[in-house]
């Protein structure tokens, strides 16, 4: 059997993307810049595109969408943009969480060579920041609060109203990395008070390489990409419409059935949670509750993830692990590690990330896989016999449901 679980790195593109896709390819081929025919054509269909994105997250105004590369991209141009923009006025301090995305991470690192200053705030142990903690790291020279929507690895959703009333009533800027919810949560950039927020389209069956930014009317956005004049001045480059179409038509998809995906992911979710509660020294990682409907995220003692994600793939089961492989360093996830998930525990962590396609039959085979895996290497391995003998002690008891 194949299974395809790991939809929180990307999602496959959907019928209905792909389709626009191709006709955009065939149908919109001008230079939405250009002003013959061709050209107003195109742009006619990248404007249809700029006000369905707006509809689908509830923008005042169309024009408060600017198409980017993608979700790294729309980050790294919301922080550079806030900070820069607000330093005249003597702000130069950002607050943001210490398990974000590194295009967050890296961007931040950056401004604080600049002379800015960051508070990352811990999470508490399900991965969930305290608003108080958000509240009081507020200062007068404070330029934005960035806060992801919900977390890409253990699947964690931010208190996210809450924090823009907070910001909004602070006079700060509220900036926050959708890319894991947009199409998937619902978001209204209104009623939640943000004032900037990224996307991309690849996690929701759009394609890759294509994302959002949203900034509220009034923001003053700086270049990230220098050049011609599209995207208002903001973003250089001729616009990819088969992309951005591609991904409006993605978005709208997923945002029109939404109730109907969600209670259908989460009952996945929590089938496949249930699964795996009865293996021994093991822990599901972030909240059970506030959390993606398609993210399990869990720990086992005694194994490496990398080990069970390929002995799982060669299942036909696709998954990924949370320590940080995929980074190329062998240092444990800083998302799990950022929560205070024990070292020993975040090493043998894996993800599994559903979604639309995913069915109950392919959960239970991920749930037998695993029990098959688990205790496969546990039986293999010297530190998992010195436990049984007695000659060892569990690691980080506490941690681990037993
Ligand atoms: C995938 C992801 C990104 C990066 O988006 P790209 O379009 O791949 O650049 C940023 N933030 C989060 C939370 C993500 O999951």
């Amino acid at each position: 059997m194949k299974v395809y679980a790991d939809n929180a790195a990307t999602t496959y593109l959907s019928r209905t993307a792909r389709d626009k896709f191709i006709e955009c390819l065939d149908e919109f081929n001008g230079n939405p810049n250009s002003l013959h025919s061709d050209g107003q054509r195109t742009q006619e269909e990248l404007d249809r595109a700029r006000a369905i994105v707006a509809e689908c997250i509830n923008a005042a105004k169309p024009n408060e969408i600017y198409f980017t590369s993608g979700g790294s991209e729309a980050d790294n141009q919301a922080l550079i943009s806030a900070a820069r923009g607000l330093k005249a006025k003597g702000k130069k301090h950002l607050v943001t969480l210490n398990i974000e995305h590194h295009a967050i991470l890296h961007t931040m690192a950056k401004l604080e060579k600049e002379g800015f200053e960051v508070t990352f705030l811990a999470p508490e142990s399900n991965g969930i920041v305290d608003v108080k903690k958000v509240e009081d790291a507020i200062r007068e020279d404070t330029a934005l609060v960035s806060i992801m929507f919900a977390n890409n690895e253990m699947g964690a959703i931010q208190p996210i109203p809450e924090i823009g009333k907070i910001c909004k009533e602070k006079g700060v800027l509220f900036h926050t990395d959708a890319v894991q919810a947009a199409g998937h949560l619902p978001i209204d950039v209104q009623a939640m008070n943000i004032d900037m927020l990224s996307m991309s389209g690849h996690k929701f069956h759009g394609p890759k390489g294509v994302g959002v930014l949203y900034a509220r009317n009034g923001i003053r956005l700086v270049n990230v990409i220098e050049g011609g004049a599209q995207e208002r001045g903001k973003r250089a480059g001729t616009v990819n419409v088969p992309a951005i179409a591609a991904m409006a038509a993605a978005l709208k998809e997923a945002t029109d059935n939404m109730d109907a995906n969600m209670s259908r992911v989460r009952a996945l979710r929590d089938r496949l949670i249930d699964g795996l509660k009865d293996i021994p020294y093991s822990q599901l990682n972030g909240d059970p509750v506030k959390r993606l409907p398609g993210n399990v995220n869990w720990s086992f003692e005694g194994v490496e993830g990398e080990s069970l994600l390929l002995h799982l793939d060669m299942y036909g089961i696709e998954c990924s692990s949370g320590s940080a492989c995929t980074s190329e360093s062998l240092d444990p996830s800083h998302v799990l590690t950022g929560m205070g998930v024990p070292v020993e525990a975040a090493h043998g962590s894996l993800r599994f990330s559903l979604d639309i396609e995913n069915d109950e039959e392919q959960v239970d085979y991920i749930i037998e896989k695993v029990h098959d895996v688990v205790a496969r290497y546990r039986a293999m391995s010297p530190y998992w016999e010195d436990l049984e003998n007695g000659t060892r002690e569990h690691c980080v008891p506490e941690y681990w449901s037993k």
